[in-house]
């Protein structure tokens, strides 16, 4: 049997999926170009919005940050300026990002263990009127800290900005109405909470702003709006389509309609999340995070006083079919435990047993 993936990705996904991949799909076949049609639809509704009302899909080759690249590089325009709200690794990413391409932009840092606020963010709109867009990430996998994005979204909408959401670990087990939410541009990708596999992520736009991004690029291959094009037209992918992951998607979003939706995830993560503090605390473990702060994807856990050896604690973890995975903060030494995935609550309470008797 395969490990279990307590990670942010890839994770562990149901047999019915992984099967999804036992063919192999030409690129032009019906079979799959509808499939890709699908995906592109079902994800509109998951987003709780559609084509009618103005949202388009993309979905690009690759992993999760080239997705954000490809937003970023895409949709900022030469004379733009990218304020980027960042509390975590992936905000900082998002800096990378800019400084690669030579975008200007703007970093606004709060700590890791805080969540970025609104006051602060609107100073900085007002300090500077040549900022044309904003980003954030929704659920800062580096903590598991929740972001406000709704709340992020009205002041992008009052400042007239563009609104850029990175909600990588969060979609599909987080509820959002982009819409609502004025997200003008939503990332996310293939092997988060959607369990599917990895092989690329996936950008819901808002027609009108993905208009905008034609010519704009600054890669051939991140093109945003030319990838949109191509898929628009033909249904076809520009360059060879991620043809087994795309029908394990396609497996997965079945699944999750059948496990109830966003509501059912949410639900089943949650139950996890709450298995796993109670069962930690009890344990003598202690959270990075104020509980309040922190949301249902992943979290954060302080090392033990005394002399505790992560190294070792994760490969014995590992021997026993366990995985779990390393902090990323700058402050704190921590590690962090994953909920998403096919896991349930037998398999959080199989992992504090497994905790508890290296603790012994
Ligand atoms: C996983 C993740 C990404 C993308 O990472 P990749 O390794 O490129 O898939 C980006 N942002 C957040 C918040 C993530 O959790």
């Amino acid at each position: 049997m395969d490990k279990l993936l307590f990670t942010p990705g890839p994770l562990t996904t149901s047999k019915t999926v992984k099967e999804a991949m036992l063919h192999d799909y030409g690129s032009r076949d019906s079979k799959f170009v509808n499939m890709v049609r699908e995906v592109r639809e079902k994800l509109l509704t998951l987003a709780e919005v559609s084509q009618d009302k103005g949202y388009e899909t993309v979905i690009i080759q690759g992993s999760g940050t080239f997705g954000i690249e490809a937003t970023i590089s895409s949709s900022v325009p030469r004379d733009g300026h990218l304020l980027i709200v960042i509390n975590g690794a992936y905000g900082h990413r998002m800096a990378k990002i800019c400084s690669v391409h030579g975008i200007k932009y703007t970093s606004l840092v709060f700590a890791e263990n805080e969540i970025p606020t609104i006051e602060k963010t609107e100073d900085a709109l007002k300090n500077d009127s040549s900022i044309t867009h904003i980003a954030i990430v929704h659920s800062e996998t580096t903590t598991g800290i929740f972001n406000p994005i709704k709340e992020f979204g009205a002041l992008a909408a009052k400042y007239n900005k563009t609104y850029i959401v990175d909600a990588m670990s969060s979609f599909g087990a987080v509820p959002v109405n982009v819409a609502e939410f004025n997200i003008d541009f939503l990332v996310s990708s293939s092997n988060k909470c959607i369990e599917g596999v990895p092989g690329f992520s996936f950008i819901i736009a808002k027609r009108e702003k993905l208009m905008q991004c034609k010519g704009q690029a600054r890669s051939l291959v991140l093109d945003v709006f030319a990838q949109w094009e191509g898929l628009e037209n033909d249904g076809q992918f520009r360059f060879t389509p991620p043809t087994h992951s795309l029908a394990a998607f396609h497996k997965a979003l079945e699944e999750l309609e059948t496990e109830g939706g966003v509501s059912a995830r949410a639900a089943r993560y949650k139950e996890n999340y709450q298995t796993l503090i109670a069962g930690m605390r009890k344990l003598g473990f202690k959270e990075y995070l104020e509980p309040e702060k922190q949301g249902y994807i992943i979290t954060s856990f302080l090392y033990p006083k005394g002399n505790f050896n992560f190294k070792e604690f994760y490969n014995s973890l590992n021997e026993k079919g366990f995985v779990i995975y390393p902090g990323k903060l700058t402050q704190a030494d921590a590690f962090r435990i994953g909920n998403i995935g096919q896991l349930h609550k037998k398999d959080v309470e199989a992992l504090l047993q497994a905790i508890e008797s290296l603790l012994i």
